[in-house]
């Protein structure tokens, strides 16, 4: 059988801030269905690496493919528009729009594009899948801050993504809200998407991905399946020293 293509290949990606390397030759492949966990202490480069592979940062060094084609060096509307979709650490909504107006942008400017009757259509679905559906007429800002990922999440399922890039997404939930999260992610995954997961509840890391990438101070450090990633002596090392 042909070997299939990985969705997303990072190979010697590498960020410089002036004189901090926050990415540092990172390698690894991310396979259709596939939830890759992307873990590692505070600063390690997570956040800049998704930054990097959705080209709101151009990297110093490397080449990031998606589908063997690369994509390193275009800018972020284009690599949206080829289908990577991403939330971000600190919620980014338009908080004047309406919370299905916020849905429908990324049925229009995503990977499939949609307009006028498909669009708000599409986006209804989205919202009713992170069971949003009786509150598309709010404003943004008159939401709990777990229903405002959940439109971050509806905003990106919207454009039809063919890789998914969550940014701590469950960070600050409550344990109710926290058990609904993981049940949401578990459902992507049971949908068969292909999701990166920048994560620091290790039960969700354990629960959610086969397989998981740590980083520290900016370089892999470690790569393989949960279990025996978690208790690599060098990956505790790293988390105690954090
Ligand atoms: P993580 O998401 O793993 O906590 P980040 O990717 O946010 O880590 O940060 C990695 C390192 O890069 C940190 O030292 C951080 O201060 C630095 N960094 C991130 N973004 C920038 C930036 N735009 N300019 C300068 N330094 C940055
Ligand atoms: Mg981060």
């Amino acid at each position: 059988m042909r070997a299939v293509s990985p969705v997303l290949s990072l190979r010697g990606v590498t960020k410089r801030f002036g004189g901090l390397v926050a990415v540092n030759g990172m390698d690894f492949d991310v396979a259709e269905h596939e939830v890759l966990g992307l873990i590692g202490p505070n600063g390690s480069g997570k956040s800049t690496t998704l930054n990097l592979i959705s080209g709101a940062l151009m990297p110093t060094a490397g080449t990031i493919s998606l589908r063997g084609t690369p994509i390193t060096e275009l800018p972020a509307q284009d690599i949206a528009r080829r289908g990577v979709s991403r939330t971000f650490q600190l919620v980014r909504l338009l908080p004047s729009m309406t919370v299905l107006e916020n849905v429908k942008a990324g049925a229009v400017f995503g990977h499939r594009r949609r307009w006028g009757a498909e669009a708000d259509t599409h986006a209804q679905a989205m919202l009713e899948s992170v069971g949003l559906g009786g509150r598309g007429h709010l404003r943004v800002g008159q939401l709990t801050y777990i229903d405002t990922k959940r439109v971050e999440l509806a905003r990106c399922l919207a454009s039809d993504p063919k890789v998914l890039l969550l940014d701590e997404w469950l960070a600050g939930l409550n344990p109710t809200e926290l058990e609904e999260g993981i049940a949401l992610i578990r459902r992507l995954r049971d949908e068969g998407r292909t999701v990166i997961l920048v994560e620091h509840v290790m039960d969700a890391i354990r629960s959610l991905c086969d397989r998981c990438v740590v980083m520290a101070s900016g370089t892999k450090i470690a790569e393989g399946g949960v279990s025996e990633v978690l208790s690599d002596p060098e990956v505790i090392r790293a988390y105690l020293g954090d």
